[in-house]
């Protein structure tokens, strides 16, 4: 998929591998998310992981952070390994991971990548700490995450920053202060670690924020000043439709500037509710700027007062479903699948004209308008379906619109 000519180009990097995904702009921006469970708790871990990894998660990071969780790292990893799963496990080290890296030498082994935050390796042996992390990583021939957050600055630098302004003549904004100590901390910790011997391309960035404008700011300011690959989200982006919407806002704006080379969502799960979804919003942020494609999209209008009952809004949500399902299956056998558009409509207004712009799309009867549902493929009218077999009749189209448009190569039919 091209970039769309509206949006800025990639910002260039350099790449880096985390295990066997590429992260850089010479490759398609990564989707990666983080477990819930105790990481201690082998088995809930490994099926988080399987189920964020089957979402489509292309790494995964785990939070390591206390002895039983870098024991519990390479059983984590061969446990998924077992299973058919590769995706790149990454630790999340706060406090103490320069101790634990340093005890469980086979979980720094078993890791793809490192994430440090800088503000969070320990008080006054900050820079031993995190020089003997990176040594780890370059003794294991590991990447390093240096994830800085705006809610865990180191403290030290931010001071002296901030004296520094009150001295100057020409003081800048506390605000504008702040960003700056952000970026200092990790452009200064990412040439620390080169320094340590961490090669240019082993190295990811990100600063992280909680509000959409300073995560703009942030990221504008950081893609200017280095070349490392960026891993972009907004930080506590929060509960449900807020969450959604805020990352959505904050990534979609970074995006179109060419910035961001991996992406999270970070939203807050309901009690019991699926970690899985912050991948499927990720995905969907992607695919609707056209960036990336996942998954048949469809298009269905809002319904109006010409609908006449709720069945469209049903159907949309059916044939949403479907292809849902049927992703895992068609992905293999029908290449390009997943940039086909499927249009639901509720009335003949919009209905035929925006049908026409999709690969299949259905209209359905408005209020006082006849009971015929015409479709249309590719543009043109393929039949009008009437009576109550309308949603069976328009899967079995769409199924053989799948199969003949987005043929099974032939080593696939070959395997099967
Ligand atoms: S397509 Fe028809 S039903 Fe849907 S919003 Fe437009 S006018 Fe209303």
């Amino acid at each position: 998929m091209s970039i769309p000519s509206v949006f800025r180009p990639r910002r260039q990097t350099v790449t880096a591998m985390i295990g066997t995904v590429p992260v850089g702009s010479s490759h398609p921006i990564v989707v990666q998310s983080m477990t819930n469970t105790d990481t201690a708790d082998v088995h809930g871990t490994v099926a988080q992981v399987a189920s964020l990894s089957r979402a489509g998660s292309q790494i995964v990071r785990i939070t390591v952070n206390n002895e039983e969780s870098a024991a519990a790292v390479p059983e984590i990893v061969t446990t998924l390994q077992d299973i058919g799963i590769t995706t790149p496990i990454v630790g999340d080290f706060h406090y103490n991971g320069h101790l634990l890296l340093a005890k469980y030498p086979d979980c720094a082994r078993a890791l793809a990548k490192y994430r440090i935050n800088p503000g969070n390796v320990g008080g006054k042996r900050r820079d031993e700490n995190f020089r003997s992390i990176v040594q780890i990583a370059v003794d294991n021939d590991k990447p390093v995450r240096i994830g800085v957050n705006w809610g865990s600055l180191d403290q030290d630098l931010l001071t002296q920053m901030m004296d520094a302004n009150a001295a100057s003549s020409t003081p800048s904004t506390a605000h504008d202060v702040y960003v700056e100590a952000m970026l200092a901390s990790a452009l200064r910790s990412a040439e620390a670690a080169e320094d340590v011997g961490l090669s240019h391309d082993k190295i990811v960035i990100s600063a992280k924020v909680s509000l959409v404008p300073d995560l703009v700011d942030v990221y504008r300011r950081l893609a200017s000043r280095c070349d490392y690959p960026m891993h972009v989200g907004l930080t506590e982006a929060g509960l449900g439709m807020k969450g959604m919407v805020a990352s959505a806002a904050g990534l979609s704006l970074l995006l179109a500037d060419g910035i961001g080379d991996t992406i999270r969502v970070s939203l807050t799960p309901k009690p019991g509710g699926d970690r899985a979804e912050e991948v499927q919003v990720a995905q969907q942020i992607l695919q609707s700027l056209g960036l990336r494609s996942f998954t048949p999209q469809v298009t269905a209008c809002p319904g109006c007062g010409r609908t006449t009952s709720t069945f469209f809004q049903s159907m949309a949500e059916d044939i949403q479903g479907y292809l849902r399902d049927q992703m895992p299956v068609w992905r293999g056998r029908h290449p390009g699948v997943e940039e086909m558009r499927v249009a639901v409509m509720g009335c003949v207004v919009n209905g035929p004209g925006e049908s026409k712009h999709a690969n299949i799309g259905i209209s359905l009867p408005g209020t006082a308008e006849e009971p015929r549902a015409p479709v249309y493929v590719d543009g043109a009218l393929r039949v009008t379906l009437k009576g109550d077999r309308i949603v069976p009749e328009f899967l079995a189209l769409l199924e053989d619109y799948v199969v003949r448009t987005y043929p099974t190569p032939i080593a696939v039919i070959a395997e099967v």
